[in-house]
């Protein structure tokens, strides 16, 4: 028995090329013997999934015509996707390998191989050693939401969070191994844990956290990108909440990360990305006494005829930014030009407007802040435009999120880019920031993709003191950002020509314009461009040779590797392998 171990370890150490992570068929990859060892050591918790929309196959054996109408419709809600061990939101990330289209064809081969369904750290633990141990390529599995694709990836071991339960509040908290404690309410809130969950329990004690719009993120990626909030222009990013994690690291160790132990760790997880540095067990996180929130709803449309009036609006709307965020309103914007994707007038109607909020304030003090735009656009287009806004006032952050609450569809192929914005920026001639805004706005109404801007920064931002003094987030975020702007392109799945000519629009046109306006900021990592061009300085500026450095440290033989993630300059994508350069 002991020899044939041995001839195993010299089979598997032999006879693949070491260069690239095994995968199946290979005779590196581990025998069903050794899988049936794992799944043991976690109670039996490996599962092998089949790709979710295989029931709508006939040549599928998990094909049944009435689940296939249920994922059908399901396919575009994050809750099915999140709920799913292996499904993600945009279905490109699995390249479009089995949709819930019979027409299409269906394999496995965008998934994960074997899925970990962790409840706690030890399964976590023994999912990275298995992979380290046997070179596989490993991926982590919060949400399911990325719009970069890094929660997913063919041939590879995952390690799906979506079961660590647990939600526990504090009425102060003390770091563990620290003389100190924090004087500060906090929740310790499980990688399983979905935000909307974790609003809803901090809202029966009348309190919130700094998090999203969505109620279906995990904490696991929202905060090792940074996670901007609708209140975070007042708090300071998601990030910046943190005050302590529980992980599992590269060699599989459980660690207790804060502002006294493994504080070099503790620093780049927040903001330099997910599935780099460790699997995040857990978070604990500040919370605050619920805000009121001034809720302000605008929606200025365009007559078809009128692209003209849109450029111009849309200039001095953003020229008036700055002062929007001064007067302490947050919120989201969208606009869509009256110009078909051929470039014609005439066709459609335009828009521009959005959801915004003041925190702690009444809502007539975003009627106040608005009405130097909505004056000028009434005064200047009268015949060209309507314009309606809705004003409102909310007693707690939690009921106003609740109305406002992101449930944008999923479930289709898309990518993103962006780029975070100094309020300077807004202030060069009219003709350059219109010139920039045209160039920068995808045409023709596509209702998945577009313009968006994110009102997401601000003192909250600038001037936020994380635990330990600073964090990994990009510096951009606290040099003046007032705006971070999204830019999305769709396109039909199993189209490549289509996604080549929309993926190389938004890198080369949309987001270059952004870019060209403000070259020394960067982009926001968790909603940013797969595509974006030097990247690590993009993401994370000054911050990026020291979160390189902890990369090297913590896992200098790559057992978590992501693209575009800190570190991953070694390797690269051939085909559905991953291999070292
Ligand atoms: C509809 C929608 C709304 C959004 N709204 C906001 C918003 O308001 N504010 C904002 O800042 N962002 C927002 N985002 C972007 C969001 O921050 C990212 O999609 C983020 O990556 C989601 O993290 P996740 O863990 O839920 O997703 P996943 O796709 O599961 O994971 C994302 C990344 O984190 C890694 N990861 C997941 N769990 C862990 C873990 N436990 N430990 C280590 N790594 C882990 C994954 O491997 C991957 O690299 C939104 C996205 C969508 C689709």
């Amino acid at each position: 028995m002991k020899h044939l171990t041995l001839l195993l370890f010299v089979v598997k150490a032999f006879s693949f090329p070491s260069s690239c992570k095994t995968t199946p068929g290979s005779p590196s990859w581990p025998p069903n013997t050794e899988w049936q060892e794992l799944n043991k050591t976690i109670s039996g918790r490996l599962l092998a999934p089949p790709p979710p929309a295989a029931v709508c196959h006939p040549d599928q054996t998990t094909f049944n015509n009435t689940t296939c109408n249920y994922v059908t419709s399901a396919w575009l809600n994050s809750t099915f996707h999140a709920d799913n061990p292996i499904s993600v939101d945009f279905e490109n990330w699995n390249n479009d390998t089995c949709l819930p289209n019979p027409a299409a064809p269906c394999s496995g081969i965008g998934y994960p191989v074997y899925v970990v369904n962790a409840t706690k750290a030890e399964d976590v633990k023994a999912g990275i050693d298995f992979a380290r141990e046997n070179n596989i390529r490993l991926i982590v599995k919060g949400s399911g939401h990325d719009y970069l694709g890094r929660s997913s990836a063919p041939n590879s071991l995952s390690i799906w969070t979506r079961h660590i339960g647990g939600l526990d509040f504090h009425d102060a908290f003390s770091p563990s191994q620290c003389n100190h404690s924090i004087k500060e309410s906090a929740v310790t809130i499980s990688a399983g844990v979905l935000i909307g969950d974790v609003y809803g329990a901090a809202a029966a004690r009348n309190i919130t956290i700094v998090a999203g719009m969505s109620p279906d993120i995990s904490i696991g990626g929202y905060l090792t990108g940074g996670g901007h909030s609708p209140l975070s222009a007042t708090y300071g990013l998601a990030a910046d909440q943190v005050l302590e994690m529980e992980v599992v690291n590269a060699q599989g160790k459980v660690l207790i990360v804060n502002e006294c132990q493994n504080s070099d760790l503790f620093w780049a997880l927040r903001g330099g990305g997910g599935s780099t540095f460790a699997v995040i067990i857990s978070a604990t996180v500040r919370t605050l006494p619920t805000p009121t929130i001034g809720s302000y709803l605008l929606a200025i449309n365009f007559t078809a005829s009128s692209s003209e009036a849109f450029w111009n609006s849309s200039t001095f709307f953003h020229q008036q930014l700055s002062k929007l965020v001064n007067a302490g309103v947050s919120g989201y914007y969208y606009q869509d030009p009256p110009v078909t994707a051929s470039g014609s007038e005439g066709g459609i109607t335009g828009f521009l407007g959005g959801l915004f909020l003041v925190v702690n304030k009444p809502s007539e003090a975003a009627i106040d802040a608005f009405s130097p735009i909505i004056e000028y656009i009434n005064r200047t287009y009268t015949n060209d435009v309507t314009i309606l806004y809705l004003n409102q006032d909310y007693d707690t952050f939690h009921d106003w999120w609740f109305q406002y609450k992101d449930s944008s569809n999923v479930g289709y192929d898309m990518a993103m880019g962006s780029r975070l914005l100094n309020a300077d920026v807004f202030s060069v001639p009219s003709s350059i920031l219109m010139e920039t805004i045209k160039a920068g706005t995808p045409l023709g109404n596509d209702p998945l993709g577009g313009f968006g801007g994110n009102l997401v920064s601000g003192p909250g931002v600038w001037n936020a003191v994380p635990r330990g003094g600073s964090n990994s987030v990009n510096p951009a975020w606290r040099n003046g950002t007032i705006n971070h702007i999204g830019i999305t392109v769709t396109w039909p799945p199993l189209n490549a020509t289509t996604r080549d000519i929309k993926q190389g629009l938004l890198t080369n046109r949309y987001v270059e314009a952004w870019r060209k306006l403000d070259p020394y900021s960067g982009a926001y990592v968790n909603e940013a461009d797969v595509n974006e061009p030097n990247y690590q300085h993009a993401f994370w500026g000054n911050n990026y040779s020291r979160l390189a450095r902890i990369k090297r440290e913590v896992d200098s033989n790559d057992v978590f590797w992501c693209h575009p993630c800190v570190g991953n300059e070694g390797w690269h994508e051939v085909g559905n392998k991953l291999c070292r350069k």
